[in-house]
């Protein structure tokens, strides 16, 4: 007998995946280049399904029923490269090859129009959800052939988390853009996880609070228009004590968050697109500063204000405020970003149902995204998400409160970069007019770069070095 699918690359995601789909029924082709993973995959789960192991490719290939399904799930870069290429030499016309790792998009883009001189279609897939959502259900992002996605998508969607009986998985769109979403997705991660620890480092400073303390407003906070999964690992990981000094475990951790670079990504592509992700690019830098001990260190002894325990309870709703505020601005930057990316490579991404398929399965999974779906389904040609009616609303409810937020931030001198960009991001757009016409007049000045008018149409010069004359340019 034949199997549905493959998987090939069998370390934590791969096996997960595998054992997940032959759970649901399909029979699973499984391969791994040191042939152990797949000996050792089919000796400790062989019981949860059908699995059919191959210690080479060809073999694993030749076990695939037509038209052939492969999913990639080895670690990113040039190895990819190689196992598409052995794959690719031993499949034919119609065939399928799903890469599940985290592929750049432009990478993916190149592969996808390799593959397609070959009449073979790749499916870039972004897959959310790390180890236990690849086993248990993940939050599936499929790019290539819509013709891929008649043959692929109902397994994807049956192995999918699912919310309200809601598959999250569906085809997002061609050749990069699964990649290219599952990309975006992390960097709003980035930020979402940015704009928590501001939260914490602000109360804790300002409150003198706890991390004990601090964990039981997050759980509070995971009652109401917070509730995600970020919020409630961060009551978790607050709560954690370290068992071999008795301290709070985030006390024990060497402050410097690393990174493996889907955030960046991110802000480069936004930065070619043109899109301010300012959230995203601030969580970024935040990480890249926590990781310079000798910048710091060099630092440290220069002049703060020394206050701190300053605030009353009242700083609590107030951030609760802030963060909600900030995390709306996050958003509405990275839906921007895939609409700005789709309209560029013309992928028509909806971006309703993109919302729809991160509510389960992956990191950033929150209540939140259901208005977001619902604010795409009431506008989907929606500008900005900060004019929803119900988001601009919540805009209004909390910016006496976030702007209270910044302010206490910034005079007891607690870095919040997320909070205060986010806010910066929502009075620039809500401004009737920006500085922006100085910084034009300006270059006017010394590039004679021209500048439209308010009240007539055209380009217009003024000869600075003359007689200061209005030209039409
Ligand atoms: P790793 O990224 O650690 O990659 C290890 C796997 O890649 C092993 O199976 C290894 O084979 C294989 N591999 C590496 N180089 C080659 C090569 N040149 N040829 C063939 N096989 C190769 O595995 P993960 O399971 O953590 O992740 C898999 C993919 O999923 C990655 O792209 C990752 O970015 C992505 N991903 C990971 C998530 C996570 O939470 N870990 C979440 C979402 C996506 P061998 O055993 O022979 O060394």
């Amino acid at each position: 007998d034949l199997a549905d699918i493959g998987v090939t690359g069998l370390a934590t995601m791969g096996r997960n995946l595998a054992r997940n789909f032959a759970r649901n029924g399909y029979a699973v082709a499984v391969h791994n280049r040191s042939h152990s993973r797949t000996e050792a995959l089919v000796k400790e789960f062989g019981g949860e399904g059908t699995f059919l192991p191959s210690e080479d490719v060809a073999d694993f290939v030749a076990s695939l029923k037509r038209p052939r399904r492969a999913i990639i799930m080895v670690k990113a870069g040039a190895g990819t490269d190689a196992v598409i290429d052995q794959l690719a030499d031993l499949m034919e016309p119609g065939d399928m090859i799903v890469d599940g790792g985290n592929a750049h998009f432009e990478d993916t883009r190149r592969r996808e129009a390799a593959l397609r001189e070959r009449g073979i279609h790749f499916v870039g897939t972004g897959i959310s959800g790390g180890e236990e959502g690849a086993l248990l259900g993940p939050s599936i992002m499929p790019g290539g052939s819509r013709e891929s996605y008649e043959a692929l998508g109902p397994m994807l969607e049956s192995i999918a988390a699912q919310v309200d009986g809601v598959p999250c998985a569906t085809y997002v769109g061609p050749d990069g853009a699964g990649h290219f979403v599952k990309m975006v997705h992390n960097g709003i991660e980035y930020s979402d996880m940015q704009l928590i620890a501001e939260s914490y480092d602000l109360l804790r400073q300002a409150l003198g609070a706890t991390p004990a303390e601090l964990a039981q407003v997050f759980r509070e906070w995971n009652q109401g228009d917070l509730e995600s999964y970020l919020i409630e690992i961060t009551a978790e990981v607050l709560d954690q004590v370290d068992a071999e000094t008795g301290r709070p475990f985030v006390d024990v951790v060497v402050d410097r968050a690393e990174q493996k670079g889907t955030g960046r990504w991110t802000v480069q592509s936004a930065l070619e697109l043109g899109v301010p992700v300012t959230g995203i690019a601030e969580a970024v830098f935040a990480r890249a500063l926590s990781g310079h001990p000798a910048q710091r260190e060099a630092a440290r002894g220069l002049e703060g204000p020394s206050l701190s325990g300053v605030a009353g309870k009242e700083l609590v709703e107030d951030v609760r405020q802030a963060l909600y505020a900030s995390k709306i601005v996050a958003y509405a930057q990275g839906f921007d970003q895939i609409a700005a990316a789709s309209k560029e490579y013309g992928w028509d991404v909806d971006l309703g149902a993109m919302a729809t398929i991160w509510r389960g399965g992956c990191i950033i999974r929150a209540r939140f995204l259901d208005r977001i779906r619902a604010a795409y389904d009431a506008d989907p040609t929606l500008a900005t998400l900060l004019a929803d009616e119900g988001f601009a609303g919540a805009l209004a409810a909390a910016q006496e409160a976030w702007r209270r937020v910044v302010t206490t931030a910034v005079r007891i001198g607690v870095p919040t970069p997320g909070f205060s960009s986010a806010l910066a991001y929502y009075d620039g757009l809500r401004r009737d007019r920006l500085p922006a016409a100085l910084v034009q007049g300006l270059r006017d000045y010394f590039g004679a770069h021209t500048y439209q008018r308010v009240d007539k149409e055209g380009a217009f010069h003024v000869d600075w070095s003359g007689d200061r004359v209005e030209h039409t340019a």
